[in-house]
Formats: C-alpha cells, structure tokens, sequence
C-alpha cells in the first residue's frame, strides 16, 4: 500500500463540477489539499439556461468539510473567464479537468446546426479555450495536469450521437497533439471515457446498472493522472465500476501492393484486414516509418 495521493495547495479547475463527476472531482480534490475552481453553468442537460446554485452548493459543501473552492458560473466557450477566477483567488492553475458536458441525441438524419454548434462548443471548444488559457502558464510552471473527457461514443461511435461522437473524438487528437508539444515542460495531458450513473445518463440505462456506476469510481483514476509524481501522458483510458483500461490504436501488418489499383484491393481485401501480427503506432512519424519500413520490406504483391 502506497502512502495517500495529496494534492496539497494544488490550485484545481474543474468545468461542469456542479453534478456528476465534476462535483464529486471537486469534492475529492478539495479533500486532498487542492484549491478548487468549481465551475458550471448551471443549465440543463441539453445546453438551455443557465444558474449559480450548482457551483455554489458545491462550493459549500467544500467548505463545510474545511476545504478551499471558489464557485465561477461562466460557460466554458469562455474559459479565459475561468482561469481569470483561479488567477485572481488563487494566483495559479496546476490543473485543469475539462469535464463540462452536454446532449444533444438525435438522429444524423434530423440533427440541426443547433445540436451540432451546440456539443461542439460545449465540448471541444470548451476544451480549447480553457486548455489554452492555462497552456503557458504551465508550461512557464513546468507543471501542469490536464485531464480531457472523452467518450465510448466518441471512440466507438453511438447511434443517435454524431455531434457528440465527433466532439469526443477531436479531443483525443488534441490531447495526442498537447501531450506531446507539453512533454518536455511537465504538462502532461490524458483522456478519460468514463461510464458512470449521471443525469446523462439516468435515461438510458437501467437503475441497478447505474449503481454499480458510481461517479465515485471515476475519480481515483482522475486523481492518479493528475498527480505530481504520474508522468503518465498521451493516453486514453476506458473507466467504471472501479474497472480501468487503456486503449490504444491496432493496425493490420498491412500490404504492399505494386502498381495499386481498386482492383488489387478487392483482391487483397483479406490481407488488409489481417490483424494476426498487429501494430502499434504512437505517432504520426511512428506511422510514417512504418508504412516506408513495411514497403521496403514485403514482398510486392502484384
Ligand atoms: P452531468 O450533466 O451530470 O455534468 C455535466 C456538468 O457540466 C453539468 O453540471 C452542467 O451544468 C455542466 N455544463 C454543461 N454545459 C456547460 C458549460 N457550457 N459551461 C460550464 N458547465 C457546463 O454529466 P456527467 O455524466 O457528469 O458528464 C461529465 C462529462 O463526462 C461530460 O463531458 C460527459 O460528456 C462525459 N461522459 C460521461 C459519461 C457518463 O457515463 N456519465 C460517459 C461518457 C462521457
């Protein structure tokens, strides 16, 4: 048994943390020793309307147990307002959880430009603006945990979740992209797709599933990565139900095929789909060597 994770004076943002997992992120960290930023807009699940009482009831609740957390009402498409509330209380930011989230569940076929603006600014540029307020500070800091909240729906795909999809997986390619630019200064940045009992998520699955899905369970994996002594960064992690994995991206061996034609894909289609010696690429140059490497090597099937 390893000694207790602190997170003493460690000045925290955590977005949406009004319910869900936000709130119970927020909690936990303030019971370490962190300084928390308890952020939310305080609207409704599908984006509409706005309230102070989520972050203030949070806010409260960290201090009635002799925490420290200061409430800001601003949407996330205004994350410079935010990092403003954590410079001006606290003078600075060590981490930053992008967790605020929204729905808008439709059908591509009946989607609207307002489902898609809406999940795209919540989500991706939400995360944008407040990872790029924060971005230099930590760097300058050489210190810096950023947490971004991903999705089976955006990893996999889910029906009825094409904004949400896409939204979920554009922050994967951007925390691939920060880790690796925020490596050599400590900024390390991981992506969570978290499965747990929320107002997301009260409607579509059954009640005795959604206590086994304590948000509970979400947070000491969120604790870990953002931790001082973790170096881990770049990765994405499944989690719930106490149950943790980390996914990576599989490719076929391939095939080299001379003079490539349609035709020649047709007739090789069982070779590109073979995953019997996969690969793992890790990066975009990985990628590139491997494909030169994989020419050079094979034999050119005509
Ligand atoms: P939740 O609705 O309980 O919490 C989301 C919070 O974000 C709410 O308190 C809401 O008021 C706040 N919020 C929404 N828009 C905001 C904005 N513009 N600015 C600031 N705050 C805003 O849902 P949750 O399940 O706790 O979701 C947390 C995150 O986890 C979301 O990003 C969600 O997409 C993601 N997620 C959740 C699950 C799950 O199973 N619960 C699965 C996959 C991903």
């Amino acid at each position: 048994m390893t000694g207790e994770l602190k997170f003493k004076d460690k000045v925290v943002i955590v977005t949406g943390a009004g319910g869900g997992l936000g709130k119970i992120y927020a909690l936990e960290f303030a019971a370490r020793g962190a300084k928390v930023v308890v952020n939310d807009l305080g609207g409704s699940s599908t984006g509409e309307g706005a309230s102070s009482k989520a972050a203030d009831v949070v806010v409260n609740e960290i201090k009635s147990k002799g925490g420290v957390a200061v409430a800001n009402y601003d949407s996330v498409e205004d994350g410079e307002k935010i990092v403003a509330t954590a410079m001006n209380n606290f003078g600075r930011v060590d981490i930053l959880i992008n967790n605020a989230g929204i729905l808008r569940d439709v059908s591509f076929g009946k989607m609207t430009d307002q489902d898609w603006d809406l999940v795209y600014r919540v989500h991706m540029k939400g995360a944008y603006k407040l990872t790029r307020a924060v971005w230099n500070h930590m760097r300058d800091n050489k210190f810096g945990r950023v947490v971004m909240t991903s999705s089976a729906a955006g990893l996999y795909g889910n029906f009825g979740q094409a904004n949400y999809g896409a939204q979920k997986m554009a922050l994967v390619g951007f925390a691939n992209t920060l880790a690796q630019e925020g490596k050599a200064r400590n900024v390390n940045v991981n992506t969570i797709a978290p499965v747990a009992a929320s107002r997301l998520t009260e409607s579509v699955m059954p009640p005795d599933l959604l206590q086994q899905l304590k948000p509970e369970y979400i947070v000491p994996l969120v604790l870990y990565l953002c931790h001082e002594d973790t170096q881990e960064t770049g990765s994405v992690f499944e989690v719930g139900a106490g149950w943790v994995s980390k996914v990576r991206l599989q490719r076929s061996s391939g095939v080299y095929i001379k003079d490539i034609t349609a035709e020649k894909i047709k007739e090789n289609w069982a070779g590109i789909e073979n995953f019997d010696k996969p690969q793992y690429p890790t990066s975009a140059s990985d990628s590139v060597s491997g494909i030169l490497s994989a020419v050079s090597s094979q034999p050119a099937t005509s």
